[in-house]
């Protein structure tokens, strides 16, 4: 095996908006370098990085993919990532363990939404980056037009170190600008420049500095050559990199203890675990313990691999700044650090998005409704960016993520990689009630049939507590009216009765019930007696406090490019929101706003579709609040329908 030293590796992230060409790249550039002798199509489901069935089918990239490849005398580990919003954790992963991005943008579409999105968080993680403008071939393809955009947006650092031949059908191949040489046909030789763009590439030559843009075509396989000796020349090697740890940052190094980082976990019912670690310091061996820092447990290491799209190449060891893989590890998940026990260093972990989109998941038959948990708790492991929830107040099983898409495409993996059928609804909003005035209640329960009666009578007094409290239970009696014994039976049916309440049948919240009077007889009287009275008298208690239905109100701080925030505003308007700041920041407005949780189950849908997705948001349960009053109405005689129906 061949040893890369820490200046002869790169970590490289490919980014862009969906559908710039990123996978199609990548194969070129593996193509050109030799690591594949087939040059595979995203069109036909062949390339290297997609190779998972979801993406096959869809066309997109879903998942992070390992392509590494040796260009000259360095190891280029090409990370290609889903340029669809809904998978941004894994774009943040791959970018946590890069040195360096690509930025690839199509000639015919220029700058788009998805193309400031990873900008902003190269920008954001401090990422050196090149820009590649892919789809030369295409019609309407236009270099200088995207280099404009490029610019405009991004400022005007942001210069060509190449321009190319033609365009479209003519499109032949490039000028470097820093030779002066042109070049043509794949592979690519040295060619005249045309007088007819001499001039250009003058101008654009005096202009060089430090963000360098770069021609071609993923599908020709023109330009995967320059690409990689610009990746070489202009972006950093780990050992140009301090490694952020906990509380600071360290120099990388061969010679110092272990420290890799997990990020990603890949869960598959067949294949089992695959970890995914990047090495930043020391060494780890195949077949070896190394001690998970986060956990504070050893850890065992099986077989190391080196990955190429889903192809595991077997290797003794993986070194300091280079990225391997592992399977069936047994306490590691994603953001936990591999090193040594007597020398532990956390480094930092990745930081994933909350998530922001939730659907109940009902499973299809009884057989489901017992795997599914497994499935569900795999994928979270898996997947940082999704969240798995009981809501106990709908008795639903909700989860929770980055977007409609990405929460259909778990559920596909439910069913084809765990074989769970499920289906995905809109999640019941967990309404609640209280009352909003003290009530005084009794209840006699009294039967006489045959032999001997029943007898448990109860007298209660109930009041509000303040919103957000719990319910509470006391008791005053005096004289022995209720017997001692008798006591927690009654406190027994009140907390039963706690999960319905008298409105819309919703859990009862913040009332405070106070037992103080009642009466029993010496053979009737029993415990359950006295549960039903309990039970019974809280009912009636609530319908006597002018019950109220409460709500979840959610915090909402929805990010929008300044001209669009009118049309936010207006729409949250209609959403029962309440605005309570507005900050710019840079081109972008914060809009903060409250909203109640009926109202915004969907917004993740809306926004995109408001904004073209050049809006972000993220939301969470900040109160819970009055219902108004011909909304409750309409809530409690859907309840109804709804209760009816079970039990049909
Ligand atoms: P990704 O989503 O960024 O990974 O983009 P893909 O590599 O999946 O490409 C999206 C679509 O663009 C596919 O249909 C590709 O065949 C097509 N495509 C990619 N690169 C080129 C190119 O250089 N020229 C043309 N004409 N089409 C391309």
């Amino acid at each position: 095996m061949q040893k890369y030293g820490l200046e002869n590796i790169r970590n490289i992230v490919l980014l862009s908006h969906g559908g710039a060409g990123k996978t199609s790249l990548s194969e070129s550039i593996l193509f050109t370098a030799g690591a594949i002798s087939r040059l595979g199509k995203v069109d036909d489901g062949s390339s290297t990085s997609d190779y998972d069935p979801d993406e096959i089918k869809r066309k997109i990239s879903i998942n992070l993919s390992l392509l590494p490849c040796q260009w000259r005398d360095i190891k280029i580990n090409l990370i290609d990532t889903p340029g669809y919003s809904d998978f941004v954790g894994e774009v943040k992963a791959g970018m946590r363990v890069s040195e360096g991005a690509i930025i690839v943008i199509c000639a015919a579409s220029s700058v788009e939404v998805g193309t400031e999105q990873v900008w902003g968080y190269c920008k954001e993680a401090k990422l050196p980056r090149l820009i590649f403008i892919n789809k030369m071939d295409r019609e309407n393809a236009d270099f200088f037009r995207t280099v404009e955009g490029v610019q405009a947006k991004f400022g005007p650092k942001c210069l060509p170190i190449q321009i190319p031949i033609g365009a479209h059908t003519s499109f032949q191949g490039v000028v470097d600008l820093l030779t002066m040489k042109g070049y043509t046909g794949t592979p690519p030789k040295e060619a005249e420049i045309p007088s007819s763009i001499k001039s250009q590439a003058d101008t654009f030559r005096e202009k060089l500095v430090e963000a360098p843009i770069l021609a071609g075509s993923a599908l020709q396989n023109t330009g995967a050559n320059w690409l990689m000796d610009a990746v070489c020349d202009y972006l950093p090697s780990p050992k140009e990199q301090k490694v952020a740890i906990d509380g600071g940052a360290i120099e990388p190094s061969e010679e110092a203890p272990l420290g890799a980082l997990v990020f990603k976990t890949s869960a598959d019912p067949y294949v089992g675990k695959l970890t995914y670690f990047r090495v930043y310091n020391g060494f780890i061996d195949s077949n070896s313990q190394v001690w998970n820092v986060n956990k504070g447990a050893v850890e065992r290491i099986g077989q190391l691999f080196v990955l190429r799209g889903k192809t595991q190449e077997p290797v003794p060891q993986v070194r300091a700044g280079d990225i391997g893989a592992v399977a069936k590890l047994n306490v590691t998940v994603t953001g936990d650090t591999l090193g040594r026990q007597d020398k532990p260093t956390k480094i930092a972990s990745i930081i994933f998005p909350e998530p922001i989109f939730s659907e109940a998941v009902h499973p299809k038959t009884k057989v489901d409704v017992d795997k599914i948990g497994t499935a569900l708790s795999r994928l979270v492991e898996e997947d940082h960016t999704l969240r798995v929830h009981r809501e106990l107040d709908t008795n639903e099983t909700i989860i929770s993520g980055m977007g409609d898409t990405h929460l259909y495409v778990t559920a596909e993996k439910i069913q084809r990689k765990f074989g769970v059928n499920v289906e995905l609804a809109i999640p019941r909003v967990p309404y609640k009630e209280t009352i909003t005035t003290k009530a005084d209640a009794e209840y006699k329960h009294r039967k006489q049939s045959g032999g001997h009666g029943q007898y448990g009578h109860v007298l209660i007094k109930m009041e509000p507590l303040p919103r957000g409290s719990d319910n509470e239970f006391t008791e005053k009696v005096v004289g022995g009216s209720v017997p001692r014994n008798y006591i927690p039976a009654v406190e027994k049916g009140v907390k039963e009765a706690y999960p319905e309440g008298v409105l819309a049948g919703f859990p009862v919240v913040s009332v405070k019930t106070t037992l103080y009077d009642g009466s029993f007889h010496p053979v009737d009287s029993s415990e359950i007696c006295f549960k039903i009275a309990g039970a019974q008298a809280f009912k009636k208690g609530l319908a006597e406090g002018r019950p109220i239905l409460l709500e979840p109100i959610m915090n909402l701080k929805v990010t929008v490019p300044s001209d669009l925030t009118g049309d936010i505003i207006g729409d949250l308007n209609t959403k029962r929101a309440r605005v309570i700041g507005m900050n710019p920041e840079g081109d972008k407005n914060i809009i903060e706003a409250q909203a109640p949780l009926a109202e915004v189950q969907r917004y993740a849908i809306d926004l995109k579709s408001m904004t073209q997705g050049r809006a972000t948001y993220t939301m969470k349960l900040d109160h819970y609040e009055e219902v108004p009053a011909q909304i409750t109405q309409k809530i409690a005689a859907e309840r109804q329908a709804q209760k009816q129906a079970e039990k049909a």
